[in-house]
């Protein structure tokens, strides 16, 4: 059996943006990428808002069609595969999302919510079932669950309906989640227990993981490799602890020096933010689309694009500098 579980092959996702009454042009949301995730491997997807990291996950799940490229999984190709072939992928492949709140149920109970995909799946009868949701929600930390089936979302906090959007996303023993944003919309005080949370859970069930975050800091703690994604590009790939001691790139760097200061002491210390605004994908700059906003933008970089290419062992890079 291969280890790599997923493949992304020059994926291409093109949007058409209306212009005037009759004019659309093709926004690039997504623009030849190249990723592979192996099994029980977490890859962390990095970069500002509106960089396509979501429209990337999306694909990677086949909840949208690529433009272009192919996406593999498990050795078969599913880009162009109708829903109604995809219901063995459904049941392998999940996922978490950023607002809890939104991607529940609002009207069902906590165990109404844990049984629809086994039943939509048709795994277990009753009993089997409710043994597997008391098993989700003891992996989750709800508990005593007796105290959670019945309630209803808006009984539990924002933390607690994470837990429960987790162990829906796992109750079918999914190889594959992606995991989009899973705590920037919830408690601060909640966040690391989250992760934590999902980086025990992945341990334990072998689990490969696409986190999708803007935060560079703690993609470095729960993930083994990092992409960093620029306008619809990945622009550096490597081992996360390697990424974050020896960043490449002018982006990561960048995104690096934007973290906020951990010791207190430094609290009045200034937090760098990164020159100017991300460019629109609608039209994006030509050459290396970081060029308006790289300190260190040379001769070639508004002319040509660089590719990404490997420059140390394992370490790629999307850079004239290399
Ligand atoms: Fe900066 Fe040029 Fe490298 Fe782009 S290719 S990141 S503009 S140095």
């Amino acid at each position: 059996m291969s280890s790599e579980l997923l493949k992304i092959e020059d994926v291409r996702m093109y949007f058409e943006f209306r212009v005037g009454l009759f004019k659309t042009i093709p926004v690039k949301a997504v623009d030849g990428v190249n990723l592979e995730i192996s099994r029980g491997e977490t890859l962390a997807l990095v970069g500002e808002s509106g960089c396509g990291k979501t429209t990337l996950g999306r694909l990677s799940l086949r909840l949208l069609k690529p433009t272009h490229g192919r996406i593999v999984f498990d050795g078969l190709d599913i880009t162009d595969k109708e829903e109604k072939e995809l219901k063995w992928f459904r049941r392998r492949a999940q996922a978490v999302f950023q607002d809890p709140y939104s991607s529940i149920n609002p009207f069902m109970t906590v165990k109404e919510i844990l049984e629809e995909p086994l039943i939509l799946h048709q795994v277990g009868d009753t009993e089997e079932r409710l043994e597997m949701i008391i098993k989700a929600l003891t992996d989750v930390k709800l508990t005593p669950v007796e105290e959670f089936v019945g309630k209803y979302p808006h009984m539990l906090s924002g933390g607690q309906r994470q837990r429960v959007g987790i162990a829906r996303a796992l109750i079918l023993r999914p190889e594959y989640i992606v995991a989009d944003e899973p705590v920037s919309m919830i408690d601060a005080s909640s966040r690391a227990e989250i992760l934590y949370l999902l980086k025990e859970l992945q341990e334990k069930y072998k689990i490969s993981f696409l986190y999708i975050t803007h935060d560079i800091a703690t993609a470095r703690h729960f993930s083994d490799k990092v992409a960093v994604m620029y306008l619809g590009k990945i622009v550096e790939l490597a081992e996360a602890r390697e990424l974050v001691r020896e960043p490449l790139h002018p982006y990561t760097k960048a995104l690096i020096e934007a973290v906020p200061e951990p010791d207190p002491s430094n609290r009045l210390k200034e937090r760098k933010v990164i020159p100017g605004e991300p460019p629109s994908p609608v039209n994006p700059p030509a050459g290396c689309r970081f060029h308006p906003r790289c300190p260190y933008r040379f001769e070639p970089c508004d002319k040509n694009e660089p590719e990404l290419k490997e420059v140390k062992a394992d370490h790629h890079v999307s850079c004239y500098l290399y």
